[in-house]
């Protein structure tokens, strides 16, 4: 039985007992609960995108330049260091040439710079 019915469940035997107050009481409750379970699922989201977060940050290799990479990538795909500090997204980088050397741009906060062998 959910919650939601026990409180359904409830409230009908309340009202049989015609007891206004008591009504009022269970339905005040009733949406306290249905607010705690809201939080509750709020919280869990909050908690598993968290946990991915702390999984990805241990895999995170800093670099002098302001790029990040993941540890176990074959492919060592260049990360935003900046996008990954303020908003925990991996945002790749675009590589270029600018006078025959390579530099890094990033598309969202459009931080670039040249790239270092690192
Ligand atoms: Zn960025």
């Amino acid at each position: 039985m959910s919650l939601y019915d026990g409180i359904k469940d409830v409230a009908k035997v309340i009202q049989k007992a015609d007891n206004i107050d008591l009504y009022r009481q269970l339905l005040d409750l009733g949406q306290q609960a249905l607010d705690m379970q809201a939080e509750i699922a709020r919280l869990r989201e909050d908690n598993a995108r968290l946990l991915k977060e702390h999984d990805l940050e241990a895999k995170i290799i800093r670099h002098s330049a302001p790029y990040i990479t993941l540890s176990e990538d074959p492919l060592e795909i260049q990360y935003c260091a900046a996008c990954w500090s303020t908003t925990k997204k991996l945002i790749q980088m675009d590589e270029y040439t600018y006078y025959s050397v390579p530099k890094l741009k990033c598309s969202v906060c459009k931080c670039n710079f040249y790239k270092k062998n690192t």
